[in-house]
């Protein structure tokens, strides 16, 4: 039983670690601006509404609350509005991790399980991708979380709060109970928009290339369940609350698969073909993305189970349907 403080509690992946966290028996505080998050999903343990880069707002929830660690989701996550605002991305994932740092320094907590991304490799040659790859990120996104890592590790230098930053692959799926969901708008991500299409809520999905030197010329993939990574969340503030090191690991099922995969998996879900068209490729798409697995069993004991691509596929399903009926 521990108290933890997430940040971007609202959101997708932060929304299934709230409840993945309440109902192992700990409490939570969700701490969201609400800019991209959603109050209804905020359904396990309190809200506090403000920004990240509020930290006096951070210190005295922290002061408050005694986490015993914090798990910090909140920030921006793509990629092409990386590259048309940077100043967004850097302010709020660079500035906004500064913030929660020396929030956690003053009010004495010192366990940081922080979101990182298999996009801070950029395009590497070898699959999969060890945690060891040269981090060489592409984008702005992917270069603020690396700047994220690099401030946790002086952090842990100067002041002993040691983290664990996860490097997720492809988060996908969504609560199999239906409670929580994916929320985004625009939705830019290929199952959502693969079951859009097969709704009639776009008219198609848009493969981007389909003459990637891949088996069948579309992008690969390494896609996740978000429950999986919850678990990973938990598992790794409990390495933490029991003494270990700072250290950095992938998230992902060391599993790839192509578009075309994902699209047959949607149809088979949906029980009809999804409705698609060829398109250009989408500019700084890597051809294959696949995370080596082997560290995360090793330092924190966990594995993803519940990542097969037809469940996955069907818990979005689920939710789509019951989400578009909501209002
Ligand atoms: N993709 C696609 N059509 C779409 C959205 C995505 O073909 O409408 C492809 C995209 O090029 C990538 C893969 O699907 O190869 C996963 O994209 P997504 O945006 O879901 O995640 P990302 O890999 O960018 O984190």
């Amino acid at each position: 039983m521990g108290r933890f403080l997430v940040t971007g509690g609202a959101g997708y992946i932060g929304s299934h670690t709230a409840k993945m966290l309440a109902k192992t028996g700990h409490e939570v505080l969700v701490y969201d601006n609400l800019s991209r998050g959603h109050r209804d999903l905020v359904k396990w343990g309190h809200l506090v509404e403000a920004d990240i880069r509020d930290t006096t707002t951070l210190r005295e929830a922290m002061r408050w609350f005694r986490p015993e660690a914090v798990i910090h989701f909140a920030a921006f996550a793509y990629v092409g509005e990386s590259v048309t605002n940077p100043h967004m991305y850097y302010d709020n994932n660079v500035g906004g991790t500064l913030s929660i740092l020396k929030a956690m320094t003053d009010a004495k907590v010192s366990n940081l399980i922080v979101s990182s991304t298999c996009a801070t490799y950029g395009q590497p040659d070898r699959m999969p991708i060890t945690e060891d790859t040269p981090q060489a990120p592409i984008n702005p996104y992917g270069r603020s979380k690396l700047m994220m890592e690099h401030v946790c590790r002086d952090f842990d230098h100067a002041h002993g709060i040691r983290h664990m930053a996860l490097r997720y692959f492809n988060a996908c799926g969504c609560d199999p109970d239906g409670e929580t969901g994916e929320r985004h708008d625009p939705e830019p991500h290929l199952i959502p928009r693969a079951l859009m299409a097969a709704a009639g809520e776009i008219d198609a999905l848009d493969i981007f290339g389909s003459d990637y030197p891949t088996p069948d010329g579309t992008c690969i993939r390494d896609y996740i369940h978000v429950n999986d990574l919850a678990t990973a969340h938990i598992a790794g503030a409990l390495y933490l609350m029991d003494g270990g090191a700072s250290d950095a690991v992938n998230l992902g099922t060391g599993h790839g698969a192509s578009v075309k995969d994902v699209l047959d998996a949607a149809g088979r879900v949906a029980g009809k073909p999804v409705p698609h068209r060829m398109s250009p490729r989408r500019p700084g798409d890597p051809a294959e993305l696949v995370a080596a697995v082997a560290k995360a069993r090793r330092v924190l004991n966990w594995q993803a189970g519940n990542s097969d691509l037809d469940q996955v596929i069907s818990s979005a399903w689920n939710w789509y349907v019951k989400d578009r009926g909501r209002t």
